[in-house]
């Protein structure tokens, strides 16, 4: 499992992330804050079982990052 955390403080709304990994973020729409989509919930951090292929999309998505929002662990 590979747990992401959005800074809600830091995050600008960019969309840099929604674009790098859309399966596994989204802009909130109502906040412009972006999310992690885990299932039907939107939430500022979860664990999440991701393949290979979609932790590097987080990766570049967590270095592309202007406000250095992201974190997984
Ligand atoms: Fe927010 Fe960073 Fe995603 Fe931009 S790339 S929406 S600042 S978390």
């Amino acid at each position: 499992m590979i747990k992401i955390n959005v800074d809600q403080g830091l995050c600008l709304g960019c969309g840099s992330c929604e674009a790098c990994a859309p399966e596994v973020f989204e802009l909130d729409t109502k906040d412009f804050k972006a999310k992690v989509k885990k299932g039907n919930e939107r939430l500022a951090e979860a664990s999440l079982e991701l393949s290979p292929e979609q932790i590097e999309k987080v990766k570049e998505a967590e270095g592309n990052c202007p406000d250095k929002a992201i974190k997984m662990e």
